[in-house]
């Protein structure tokens, strides 16, 4: 389904679900498990949303004990996963209005996630017999909030397709969505004992996932920090031979020089910085623009910022969501109290609510970003044309790699930037987005990542160029 957000049809079916009721979570696994029970909380009202049983050390024991790999043959698994992905779209409502409501994601948003879930399972699904080669056992994902469903379908997928049996831990933040994607898997025909989902906090029930010896891999999205946490336990307690595959933070980057557009580069600065509320891994941290342009284009991105409507998710007119919860809210606006000197501009924003205020600072470069802020927060900094080289290394040398955005009319100076700079996605002339499953694989490079990249076998870190990436029918992913 497309679900085009301009046909009255669409919307009247998805205003519908706008207050459906949403099913608590708990752990789905083969002996149901009890716990303590916790509250989810709407990151625009506070309001609670629905209520998560967290799995606990000895649930989670007991269902590493039960966890069965998949041995059904690889053509019925992929029939499965692609019944999956049938049930995921025609739950759109309870689905999006989960998104909205316990993740804070705008309507547009919520459309783009449910469609990477679906694609993740059709992709995974296609690959089939390439994937069955190498089933390792027991596998632990552990997925991020920010695309608490596609992130977390995309690495369940992965796994069951290759034959593995999966433990599934989402972020606390996202168990409510977690868990009508586990349930709706397993309605589709996946065995309980090969996905089982545990909820809870990271430190007991995700220390106890990637410390347990019967654990034969780990999938990981997240913090760099996390991942590097999960390294040392999987070191300390797993087979050495036991793979990480991780996707982490990054501190992202784009250059616009003088001979860039500056419509179109305004237009695709603002959306790659803050769209979802700066709240993708992808997004836009550190612009560099070239000093005779600088004046003229930073005056752009003020105008458009203006633009931007930050509030409710569930108005089709809301740009700009809320952030996840108190804690991103109380830290990024503490951020931004120690940088007010830096500060250039600011929007407007709800006085209620988990909201930042898309901002514009001044840096001297790269360099001056201490570590990833994680929210609607843009730097800038300016560049002398003889500079670009240093420009670059100094992209390099912040030892992220992620996303990289370029915005020039040289052609030559694609591939020169192309060959120097370290990362595992760039974008020339186009909006810095994340993946586009199927036809471009998704993934960082040094601090930013390690291991395959999802959504491509065969991952070779390229440019994708504007004309080259559509979102790809189903059929020929
Ligand atoms: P996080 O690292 O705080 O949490 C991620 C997951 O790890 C959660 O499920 C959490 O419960 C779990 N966890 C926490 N401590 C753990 C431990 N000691 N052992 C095992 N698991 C533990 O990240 P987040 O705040 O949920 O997500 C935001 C981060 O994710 C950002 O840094 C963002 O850049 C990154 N991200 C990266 C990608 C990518 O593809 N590279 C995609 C999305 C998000």
């Amino acid at each position: 389904k497309g679900f085009d957000l301009t046909d009255a049809e669409t919307l009247a079916q998805i205003e519908a679900a706008r207050d459906v009721a949403i099913p608590d979570a708990a752990p789905l696994t083969v002996t149901p498990a009890t716990g303590e029970t916790v509250a989810v909380r709407n990151p625009v009202n506070g309001e609670t949303v629905g209520h998560v049983t967290q799995a606990d050390a000895a649930s989670v024991s007991a269902a590493i004990e039960q966890a069965r790999p998949w041995d059904a043959p690889p053509s019925e698994r992929a029939a499965i996963l692609r019944r999956a992905a049938d049930l995921y779209e025609e739950n759109f409502g309870v689905i999006f209005a989960t998104l909205a409501r316990e993740a804070g994601k705008s309507l547009p948003d919520a459309v783009g996630e449910l469609r990477e879930a679906v694609d993740f399972l059709h992709y995974y699904a296609a690959q089939g017999e390439a994937l069955t080669a190498a089933p390792r056992g027991i596998i632990t994902a552990i997925s991020p909030w920010n695309f608490p469903l596609a992130i977390f379908s995309g690495q369940i997928a992965a796994a069951l397709m290759a034959g593995n049996a999966v433990l599934a831990k989402p972020a606390e933040q996202t168990s409510l969505i977690a868990a009508i994607g586990v349930r709706l898997l397993h309605q589709a025909g996946v065995p309980a004992s090969a996905l089982q989902l545990l909820p809870g906090d990271g430190g007991t029930v995700g220390a106890a996932l990637t410390s347990d010896a019967r654990i034969n891999g780990v999938v990981f999205t997240g913090s760099t920090e996390t991942a590097k946490l999960i390294q040392r336990a999987m070191a300390d307690h797993l087979d050495p031979g036991a793979p990480l595959i991780a996707e982490t933070g990054g501190l992202n980057a784009m250059i616009v020089d003088s001979t860039a557009l500056p419509e179109q580069a305004v237009r695709d600065i603002v959306a790659s910085a803050f769209q979802s509320a700066g709240q993708r891994c992808s997004a836009l941290r550190c612009l560099y623009v070239q000093e005779d342009v600088a004046p003229h284009l930073i005056e752009m991105i003020k105008g458009a910022m203006d633009e931007l409507r930050v509030g409710d998710p569930w108005q089709l007119s809301t740009d700009v969501g809320p952030v996840i919860d108190d804690e991103a809210q109380s830290g990024i606006a503490e951020y931004l109290k120690t940088n007010a000197n830096r500060l250039i501009h600011q929007v407007n924003v709800p006085a209620s609510g988990h909201f930042i205020a898309p901002s514009l600072l001044r840096v001297d470069g790269i360099a001056d970003l201490e570590r990833e802020i994680f929210g609607p927060v843009l730097h800038v900094a300016t560049f002398r044309g003889a500079d670009l080289d240093r420009v670059i290394a100094a992209i390099n040398a912040k030892g992220y790699g992620l996303t990289f955005g370029l915005h020039t009319r040289i052609d030559t100076r694609v591939q020169e930037v192309s060959d120097a700079i370290k990362v595992g996605n760039a974008y020339v002339n186009r909006n810095q987005i994340g993946a586009v499953v199927g036809s471009q694989p998704f993934g960082g490079e040094g601090l930013s990542g390690t291991g395959p990249k999802a959504g491509g076998p065969n991952y070779v870190p390229r440019f994708c160029l504007d004309a080259q990436v559509t979102t790809p029918e189903r059929e020929q992913i």
